[in-house]
């Protein structure tokens, strides 16, 4: 069964550096990635990520 509440979480990644994580707060990720970006200009994604797909 899927949660009613379908949760996302969004995934930060620098590309030129080992910088890394996942929120589960969009803004929070938005907000990294920004001081990422801002504090060092290296480029950074950030990347949805849906509600958990059953993966084999
Ligand atoms: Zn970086």
């Amino acid at each position: 069964m899927w949660p009613e509440r379908m949760e996302e979480a969004f995934h930060v990644v620098c590309h030129e550096c080992s910088e890394e994580g996942v929120y589960e707060s969009r803004s929070d990720a938005v907000a990294t990635r920004e001081a990422h970006a801002d504090g060092t200009s290296h480029r950074v994604s950030l990347l949805a990520i849906g509600p958990a797909v059953p993966n084999p």
